[in-house]
């Protein structure tokens, strides 16, 4: 896969790109990040990337030419490498058209779903807004998804395009250790993820459960389940709805709410 970042601010990018999980896929050759400044595809001779608002108020914005000029030059890129059949194609030249996503908090929320999408692409292209925002013909004819990571207000879309990619990189094949799963992450199975527990096997006279000592594989399997359901019934009871959910399910989350009362605690 291979993954641009449009921004103001490169620098921002170097020690998220290039550490842990992203910093490894990276050299193992699974991806390519790349944080490109849009200032450099300014028509203007001082760079100029923002204007004042047609209309009045405050703020600048955006303008359209250096980003859709510099969407323009990786699309052409990426046709060069294409039609060179270069090897190594999963770096330098994607099969399929980019995705365009524009970071905005008016996108569709991001979620887990989103991201198992996105990895299933070969190349992304990330656009940061920044001050105001960016004039709307680049929503209009330029991007292909607008994504928000909350009902909040950044100063700009570098943190939600790091937040895109992490997300999205670490379900790529091989860039998880098989010591760490994404299976079983929490939204991946539609649940909360149950609780986990390492040495030592007491802490301040906190035990961890004996099932887990027990190295009976279906019941710690039944076990994790059951408080996966518990955890999600507690906390998120919004994602249980969406779930289709198994006879024994039902059985344990009865037994959850018949143990706990019936009013969830989120
Ligand atoms: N005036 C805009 C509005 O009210 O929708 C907010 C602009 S914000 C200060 C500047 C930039 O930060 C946005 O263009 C976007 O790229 C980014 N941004 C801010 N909050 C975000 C969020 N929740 N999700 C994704 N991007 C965000």
């Amino acid at each position: 896969m291979r993954v641009d970042v449009l921004t103001l601010f490169p620098e921002m990018f170097t020690g998220v790109f290039g550490s842990s999980i992203l910093g490894k896929a990276q050299e193992k050759g699974l991806v390519s990040l790349k944080a490109i400044n849009f200032r450099d595809y300014s028509e203007s001779k001082h760079g100029t990337v923002d204007d004042t608002p047609y209309g009045g108020g405050g703020g600048m914005v955006l303008k359209p030419e250096p980003i859709f000029r510099a969407v323009e030059a990786l699309l052409n890129e990426q046709a060069a490498h294409s039609s060179q059949g270069e090897p190594g194609q999963c770096l330098s030249g994607p099969k399929r058209p980019p995705r365009v996503i524009l970071l905005c908090p008016q996108g569709e929320s991001f979620t887990q779903a989103k991201a198992e999408e996105l990895a299933r692409e070969d190349h992304l292209i990330m656009i940061c807004g920044h001050y105001e925002g960016y004039d709307e013909r680049i929503r209009e004819h330029l991007v292909t998804d607008e994504i928000s990571v909350g009902d909040y207000v950044l100063t700009g879309g570098e943190l939600p395009a790091m937040v895109v990619t992490d997300s999205v990189v670490r379900l790529l094949p091989g860039v998880l250790g098989n010591e760490t799963s994404a299976v079983t992450d929490s939204f991946s199975t539609g649940l909360l993820e149950y609780p986990h527990y390492t040495r030592p096997v007491e802490y301040q006279g906190w035990k961890v459960p004996d099932i887990l000592l027990s190295g009976h594989h279906s019941n710690i399997e039944a076990w994790r389940r059951k408080e996966a359901l518990r955890r999600t019934w507690e906390r998120r009871p919004d994602l249980l709805d969406k779930l289709e959910l198994t006879k024994q399910d039902k059985q344990w989350l009865a037994e959850i709410q018949t143990a706990e009362g019936q009013k969830p605690k989120a």
